[in-house]
């Protein structure tokens, strides 16, 4: 082989001992990576040479030049010395840029009935990007609720679609038929800490990452183990993880929408009307108090869902459809963003108070929630945040009492189910 032919071309993918070329994990990460803007400096993009599988998901990067070939000798006739050997070969093809133009289709909120409250909720935190802990009793339909969240939120720009596939791609999860369809990432309580946040060796991307510019699900949330709780913070503020081995280090994206869900109490029925709770106040309160106050200080918006009895059930006709909450969100996040350049929830510092400016009712009415509520002062940040969401759902221009009142009530804290 003519050594100096190599240039201008990277190579990736599995070698059987026969020669033939296995796809690998990461292609479209790779190739994201190899189209970055710092590598746009040079003359022409890195070609990328890859096994069939790992190349079409490569190609879904622009402008990526994506060569596919089949068994090593293809790769290898390409390189050797003389003239170009000939493109027409069966094992080695220019791949052309995978098109990517289905919309993409989540389950409905048509399909749960009732749930004013909850919807209501659900609504705010898809337009403000706050994240939300649903409270009520098993079957109330809390599930079913948080699986029709990312739904709600507007469609993915290219830039995320690709952000979203690329760790997909890493977690060995992406497939073409889920391209642009913002993912729910659904651990269960029993997940490891690493299987929840990442690493292992080499570090691998875990639910929270995988849960990118999409959905984080955690049902049953006081049942996690308290430090794989305590390691979301992090990310909840920053948007990434940062997972360091002894000899490795790595960080991967993880800007998701915390979507969390949890019984009342222990046997699951406290303050419901179907069935009478079972549970002592004290293991009441040892069962809420597994959640730390920091952490539910980082969940904007608390709601409770009551379970329908089954003749409410029938007699309830069905919510009000995806499509039309989204379009009100979409409207919501323009306004944000045409004021300020990001969500209510990104929000930081001084900005808060300069985007959020309240009018002396409305003032005075959050101090004297504040004070009788014990808040701290971040709760009092995520409160204000919430209410210029509420506002800007409702095409006001300034917070007024009415907004401020609402985003009070998702604030309460657990013990006042009692
Ligand atoms: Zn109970």
């Amino acid at each position: 082989m003519d050594a100096r032919k190599l240039e201008g071309y990277e190579f990736a993918g599995e070698l059987s001992l026969g020669g033939d070329l296995r796809p690998v994990r990461g292609a479209l990460a790779m190739s994201l990576a190899v189209a970055q803007p710092g590598n746009r400096g040079a003359k022409t993009l890195p070609k990328l040479v890859l096994p069939e599988g790992s190349a079409q998901e490569a190609a879904l990067v622009p402008d990526a030049e994506i060569y596919r070939a089949h068994h090593l000798l293809d790769v290898v006739r390409q390189f050797l010395p003389g003239d170009a050997a000939p493109e027409a070969l069966d094992g080695w093809t220019r791949i052309a840029p995978t098109s990517t133009q289905q919309q993409p289709v989540y389950p409905d909120l048509a399909d749960v009935k009732g749930q004013a409250a909850a919807r209501r909720a659900l609504e705010i935190a898809a337009a403000g990007g706050h994240s939300v802990l649903m409270m009520g009793a098993p079957g109330s339909g809390k599930s079913m609720l948080a699986q029709r969240f990312a739904g709600l939120l507007p469609t993915m720009t290219t830039e995320e679609a690709l952000e979203s596939a690329a760790v997909a791609s890493l977690g060995g999860r992406f497939s073409l038929e889920n391209w642009a369809v913002r993912p729910t990432c659904a651990p269960h309580h029993t997940a490891s800490a690493v299987a929840l946040v990442g690493g292992g060796s080499p570090p691998r991307p875990g639910e929270i990452s995988l849960a990118h510019r999409g959905v984080l699900f955690l049902d049953e949330l006081p049942e996690f183990p308290r430090a794989a709780l305590e390691a979301l913070r992090e990310p909840l503020e920053s948007g990434s993880i940062t997972i360091s081995r002894a000899a490795q280090r790595a960080e991967f994206p993880a800007r998701f929408q915390l979507v969390a869900a949890m019984n009342p109490c222990p046997c699951g029925f406290l303050g419901s009307h179907l069935r009478a709770c079972r549970c002592s106040p004290d293991q009441v309160s040892r069962y809420q108090g597994k959640l730390s106050g920091p952490l539910l200080d980082r969940i904007d918006l608390h709601v409770e869902v009551g379970a329908l009895a089954a003749d409410e059930l029938v007699n309830t006709p069905p919510g009000e459809a995806t499509a039309a909450i989204r379009s009100r969100v979409v409207q919501a996040r323009a306004r944000a963003i045409t004021r300020q350049g990001s969500t209510n929830q990104a929000l930081e510092g001084q900005a808060i108070d300069a985007q959020c400016q309240l009018d002396e009712a409305s003032a005075k009415f959050l101090n004297t929630a504040a004070a009788r509520l014990g808040w701290s002062g971040r709760s009092i940040h995520r409160c204000l945040k919430v209410a210029r969401t509420i506002a800007d759902l409702a095409g006001a221009a300034t917070v007024q009492v009415t907004h401020v009142a609402e985003a009070v009530q998702y604030r309460r804290a657990l013990k006042a189910v009692h």
